[in-house]
């Protein structure tokens, strides 16, 4: 569920905000003390923050700047709301890390088309049931490949590194690029595991003779290619 963080200090402003972001199926937490917005920020992880430029104690502009210099916050969408309305304003609550910027008194359903927009910027499209190349196909709900209409048995890592391939058909991936989205960046794993379980993805994926779809591009990485050359294969 996407979650909304509210900074506001007005209780109407609250109620309103409150009972139009529930009824569009969002998550709300609301802060009206401008002290307890990094805490409860850093706890709450919500998936965008609506944060008033006019706040008792700090002034939202502050806020939004520390939120940026804070490293689980730093990509969170933030949209100020303001009574302030010129362009210069404006600028300023950009120019210290704001994504948009809604000047009150706002109309909800354009609040809540921008915060539509701001997510769909920021979160990438959901991934697809299905991804298909040639006679390969990925079923994600039933966590299943097939290739025509044989079974293709996967182990979580093959499965993973044919899922990446797959989303960008035909491009050259790196074996660094690989490694980054299949086993994350965080940990500490050689190119050559790259190879050893590209090896047994092709074996899985061409085990009923089929020929091979991943073309081995030297130096480069993997690719998958309806025309991939047999000889590339020993690479
Ligand atoms: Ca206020």
């Amino acid at each position: 569920m996407t979650k909304i963080l509210i900074v506001e200090d007005e209780a109407g402003l609250v109620t309103l905000l409150k009972y139009n972001l529930e009824k569009q199926g969002y998550e709300t937490v609301v802060v009206m003390d401008g002290k307890e917005v990094l805490t409860t920020a850093l706890m709450e992880k919500p998936d965008l923050i609506l944060l008033d430029w006019m706040l008792p104690s700090v002034s939202g502009l502050d806020l939004c700047r520390d939120m940026r210099k804070t490293y689980e916050l730093r990509n969170t969408p933030i949209i100020m709301l303001t009574a302030r309305g010129d362009e210069a304003d404006k600028v300023k609550g950009l120019s210290f890390g704001a994504d948009d910027y809604v000047t009150k008194p706002f109309s909800v359903p354009e609040l809540m088309a921008r915060i539509a927009a701001l997510l769909r910027r920021v979160q990438p499209a959901p991934a697809q049931d299905n991804l298909h190349f040639g006679d390969i196909e990925m079923d994600f709900a039933k966590r299943r490949v097939t290739r025509g209409e044989r079974a293709v048995h996967l182990g979580p890592t093959e499965f993973r590194l044919l899922q990446f391939l797959m989303e960008k058909p035909g491009d050259v991936l790196s074996r660094e690029s690989l490694l980054k989205s299949v086993w994350g960046g965080s940990i500490h794993v050689e190119l050559r595991t790259v190879d050893v379980h590209i090896r047994r993805l092709r074996r899985a994926l061409n085990e009923g003779g089929e020929p091979d779809i991943i073309r081995t591009v030297r130096s480069a990485g993997y690719a998958l290619d309806l025309n991939a050359c047999e000889e590339d294969e020993e690479e």
